[in-house]
């Protein structure tokens, strides 16, 4: 028998690990190794070495060992969330034109009342459609409802958005200080895991979304049942997470951002997360059309391959590279298995 896992590299202060010894989605031991030796070098604060271990049978990925529970709040010290939300600006940075053709697709689409909103933008999504992948992004490709929670909503950026878009939105996120930064701008968010939230709150929300939150669960199946109980019947769930399969993963390897030791704990390709999805009670799951990322993912994951923390900035990258980022994009507009993230909405039934 070996003692208890930890991922130590041999330096001071490594972080208490726990063995994975079988697949969280499928229950499978059968697994072959995908990387090994794996060290944070995005934000640079975990010493140690990870490894992710692919389940030969469902095809999700593991890291095994993977941080205990009592060490993970601790890996998140320096992550994104905790500057003040930008409340309604949404999608940030878009000129008032673009907005209102923006806001006229996703009426006609998804059923909203948004203004202003130009006809033009009916016809501009009719026959572009990764343009109207970007604008139904900015409400997550949900058809208007009544209420909606972001579940790991940090400091309620998207929790703003929603309620400018006309739902009555909330958000739970772990992160006390990301929560506190978002409830001093008046949002309606609370320092609470999602099975709180279920048992409070049966069957109360029309959406839950989760937007690159579920590769930080270690228990993703039980942890998509609590988001199904927080649905009504016919309640959608709205999920954003990085791609095993992609393009970027496949160019970049052990250095590819998304991999994020020891903070991703599980990463799918499709397949793999319509899989949980079932596990858990959802159907109709329908894979939404990829927004264009290789361009940030591939910025940052080139800083991390020449060992510069991306977090402390400099992800300034050449020509060529913006330009494979670009075929990326490309190519995973043809082929939406490709893309860098899995977008998908599923149903409770
Ligand atoms: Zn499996």
């Amino acid at each position: 028998m070996r003692g208890p896992p930890t991922a130590s590299d041999g330096a001071a202060g490594a972080v208490a690990g726990v063995a994975v010894p079988a697949c969280p989605v499928c229950g499978e031991r059968g697994s072959r190794e995908l990387h090994s030796g794996l060290r944070d070098r995005v934000f640079g604060v975990a010493p140690g070495r990870w490894n992710l271990r692919r389940c030969t049978s469902c095809g999700t990925a593991r890291l095994d060992p993977r941080p205990a529970d009592a060490a993970i709040g601790d890996l998140y010290a320096a992550y994104y969330t905790h500057a003040p939300p930008q409340a309604n600006i949404a999608p940030a940075g878009i000129g008032g034109a673009l907005r209102a053709l923006r806001n006229a697709h996703i009426n006609a689409r998804l059923g909203y009342d948004l203004r202003p909103a130009w006809r033009a933008g009916r016809i501009a999504g009719r026959l572009l459609p990764p343009l109207a992948a970007i604008a139904e992004r900015g409400v997550r490709s949900l058809p208007a409802g009544e209420r909606l929670l972001d579940v790991g909503c940090g400091n309620g950026e998207f929790v703003a958005e929603a309620a400018a878009a006309g739902w009555r939105a909330s958000g739970i996120d772990l992160d006390a200080a990301a929560v506190a930064v978002g409830r001093a701008a008046g949002l309606d968010l609370a320092e609470q895991s999602v099975q709180e939230r279920a048992a409070r709150e049966p069957q109360a929300y029309d959406a839950v979304t989760l937007s690159h939150v579920i590769e930080h669960v270690p228990d993703p199946v039980a942890f998509l049942r609590a988001v199904h109980q927080l649905l009504r019947p016919g309640g959608q769930v709205w999920i954003a997470t990085p791609n095993l399969a992609s393009l970027t993963h496949r160019r970049f390897g052990a250095d590819w951002v998304h991999l994020d030791p020891p903070r991703h704990l599980v990463l799918f390709d499709h397949d793999a997360l319509a899989r949980a999805l079932t596990a858990a009670g959802f159907a109709s799951i329908r894979r939404l059309r990829p927004t264009p990322t290789a361009g940030p993912a591939s910025a940052i994951s080139a800083a991390v391959a020449r060992g510069v923390c991306p977090a402390n900035g400099a992800r300034a990258v050449g020509a060529a590279e913006r330009l494979r980022a670009a075929g990326a994009d490309l190519f995973a507009q043809l082929d939406l298995r490709l893309a860098d993230e899995l977008l998908v909405l599923a149903s409770r039934p």
